[in-house]
């Protein structure tokens, strides 16, 4: 009889997870040292590698990458179409002259030649949305990890940075790991590659300035609608047009399927809108997505309810006037809801400090950052991971070519 495979327990695999870690050399001294290991951390380091740069990574957690598996409900949403072709689609971010500063044309195009390079095949969802073809994130994860390996990154997990200080010349890391301290003065490095994402306490540490941290595309807690329960709807969705309105100005839109909670709103919809969302305002749904009035009134008519409109449930929820109220179905704003899961955080590192040409900062030579790190978001669909991947590239390299200038001075 074929035996089972033994299961660890969770205890066991983080036992097992630290022992590999704690047997990583972390070099005392190299080129560039990239702190996080997500999605940015991971493109910048295979960029320096492959500039001709020694790179260690140094991240928080027990394993790399694993940021990305969350992503897209674990299929990866890693890039959107809209971001290829001459005129990439900016505007899907808060900081669109910057974005465009590091992006530039041809945005989408190197993305997928990074990752055509990696070996990863992709296809394509409604919105341009771009998935792995085998529709699991750990795909994305495991081809960037070859890759690295390939190029001869030192991928160093659980080693958290919380002390970094910088002269001209090197920056100096104290990261936790006892092994990890050859000598009193800690590690030392050519650049830093800050890739630390939407966390806020090191970044900080890194003596520039910070815009607050706030979770964006996330869900929205809402007051109902008068005479809506909104305890009867919970867990029922809907396609529909849905408008941010603020002062009777529309102020956002998109179209797509929104869930119903508890608690208000969620859904990729409602994500979107939470990026301009701000308390007071009202979400206003057209459940009957776009159709026209009087058609849906002679529909409903016809089959003696709106039930061939609409969804049943919602519109016994909805009561009497089911179709007038669904036409413009307003709640409020409260907030976001749920936080702690939100897919972003807006905030961090303000942009203006930092070069759009090689994200390194000005007033800090050889301290470069990229991703969720700086203060920019963008729209569910791929974009954030687009950015990450792509500041990624572009920060990594700069970073070793710091590391070839620095080379040239000394010999010259
Ligand atoms: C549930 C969820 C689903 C998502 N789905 C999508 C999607 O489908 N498409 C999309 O485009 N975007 C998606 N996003 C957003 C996307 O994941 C992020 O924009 C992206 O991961 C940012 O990449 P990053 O490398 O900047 O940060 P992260 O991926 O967060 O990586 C940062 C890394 O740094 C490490 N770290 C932090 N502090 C330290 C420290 N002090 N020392 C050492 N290491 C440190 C962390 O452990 C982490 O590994 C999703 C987000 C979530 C939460």
């Amino acid at each position: 009889m074929a035996q089972r495979p033994r299961r660890t327990s969770r205890s066991q695999a983080r036992e097992e997870a630290l022992a590999a870690a704690a047997v990583v050399r972390v070099p005392a001294r190299c080129d560039v040292a990239v702190v996080g290991g997500g999605a940015a951390g991971l493109a910048a380091a295979v960029a320096a590698a492959e500039s001709g740069a020694s790179v260690v990574v140094l991240e928080r957690g027990l394993a790399c990458g694993r940021t990305i598996l969350a992503t897209g409900n674990g299929r990866c949403n890693f890039m959107n179409s809209a971001l290829c072709g001459p005129a990439p689609a900016w505007e899907r971010y808060n900081d669109p002259a910057f974005v465009a500063a590091t992006c530039g044309a041809g945005f989408g195009e190197e993305v997928l030649g990074f990752f055509e390079d990696c070996g990863l095949a992709w296809a394509e969802e409604d919105g341009g949305r771009l998935y792995p073809l085998s529709r699991q994130a750990s795909s994305v994860r495991e081809v960037l990890l070859a890759r690295a390996a390939r190029s001869g990154v030192v991928l160093a997990p659980a080693r958290e940075v919380t002390d970094v200080s910088m002269s001209r010349h090197e920056v100096r890391i104290r990261p936790h790991f006892e092994a990890d301290f050859p000598s009193k003065r800690g590690l030392m490095y050519t650049s830093l590659v800050y890739a630390a994402g939407g966390g806020e306490e090191t970044a900080r540490s890194l003596g520039l300035s910070c815009a607050a941290f706030e979770p964006v595309l996330c869900s929205l807690a809402c007051a109902a609608p008068a005479g809506v329960a909104l305890g009867e709807l919970d867990g029922r969705r809907a396609h529909v047009v849905a408008r941010l309105v603020r002062d009777g100005r529309e102020v956002a839109r998109d179209v797509g399927e929104v869930l119903f909670r508890g608690y208000g709103l969620s859904g990729i919809v409602v994500f979107d809108l939470s990026r301009h969302a701000r308390p007071g305002d009202v979400v206003s749904l057209d459940l009957t997505c776009g159709l026209d009035r009087e058609r849906a009134r002679e529909l409903a008519g016809a089959a003696g309810s709106c039930a061939g409109v609409l969804d049943p449930v919602i519109a016994g929820a909805l009561g009497q006037d089911a179709l007038d109220q669904a036409l413009d179905l307003r709640f409020v704003v409260q907030g976001p809801a749920e936080p702690e899961r939100a897919q972003v955080t807006r905030g961090g590192l303000l942009t203006g400090q930092f070069d759009p040409a090689t994200l390194e900062a000005r007033e800090r030579p050889g301290l470069f950052a990229c991703g969720e790190a700086l203060n920019v978001d963008g729209a569910c669909g791929g974009f954030n991971l687009a950015w990450a991947w792509k500041s990624g590239l572009v920060a990594g390299r700069a970073a070793a070519g710091r590391r070839a200038a620095g080379n040239e001075a000394e010999r010259a």
